[in-house]
């Protein structure tokens, strides 16, 4: 019988089956694949029970407003780029990982068509109540997505979303067949080459596990945490697997508020 941990053994991004655990956490090990060098966690979600209901009060509604102020000036940055790539008004934008609708509202109130997935209820409730959004709790995988929208929509975003997924090839894999021909997708996600992440593997290797640093800070065991971390050239391959043409790649926005993120962007053929 195999061991549960063999199908680690295949690396999420190359699909080669040549990943070791390579970093030993407190609460997950890393695999490295040494055909790639793509590093992922040993924990997968699966299918989630659903979560026990969580009432909205004022306080958790105050809570969430105060913590989401930190990403407006992100908002219209995010904003920004897309309006540079295409035209917003009556285009049909879903929102991925769409968290309270910061994003889906800014883009609303430029004359986008809006739809949004976000698992929580506690941020579907959220944005229901303060900006009259209604998110959808199906994830992109589902029959509705998947038979309802299919080549639908001309921008998908996915702001800080593919390094918590499962599997982040057939995550974007299913996003795509979401878009029309000439569509557009944004994917942010933190960079694996920053400077704490390569500190934290250097000071592992040299303390021969004893020290992490910031590695266990990178990973989390929690529903929805972070799996996976890329580096540039493996969003490209991202990109590719998912039959993208790349558009665009950079380390930051112009005002530098996103430092130790990758942004990409990749199209589908014209039709
Ligand atoms: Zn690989």
């Amino acid at each position: 019988m195999n061991s549960p941990h063999d199908s680690f053994k295949r690396c999420k991004l190359c699909q080669a089956t040549t990943a070791v655990p390579t970093y030993h956490l407190a609460k997950t090990t890393i695999y490295r694949c040494s055909n790639c060098e793509f590093h992922f966690s040993d924990y997968l979600d699966g299918p989630l029970p659903p979560a026990a209901p969580t009432i909205l009060d004022s306080n958790t509604s105050r809570y969430i407003d105060m913590r989401s102020r930190a990403s407006i000036d992100l908002t219209a940055q995010r904003l920004a780029l897309l309006s540079r790539c295409r035209d917003v008004q009556a285009c049909r934008l879903l929102d991925i990982g769409a968290g309270i609708g910061r994003f889906m509202l800014a883009a609303k109130q430029q004359g986008a068509l809006v739809e949004g997935i976000e698992p929580s209820r506690l941020r579907r409730d959220y944005a229901l109540s303060n900006s009259a959004l209604s998110l959808h709790p199906d994830t992109v995988e589902s029959p509705f997505w998947q038979t309802g929208y299919r080549e639908y929509f001309h921008v998908i975003t996915l702001w800080d979303v593919i390094e918590h997924v499962d599997f982040p090839v057939e995550t974007l894999l299913q996003a795509v067949n979401l878009l029309k021909p000439g569509g557009l997708l944004l994917l942010e996600t933190p960079d694996r080459m920053a400077l704490p992440y390569r500190l934290s593997e250097r000071l592992y290797r040299l303390s021969n596990g004893r020290f992490n640093l910031f590695l266990d800070n990178f990973y989390s065991v929690a529903p929805y945490g972070h799996k996976q971390i890329f580096t540039r050239p493996q969003l490209v391959e991202l990109c590719e697997h998912a039959g993208l043409q790349l558009c665009y790649l950079s380390g930051a926005y112009q005002c530098q508020t996103a430092r130790g993120k990758n942004i990409i962007l990749g199209a589908t053929k014209p039709g």
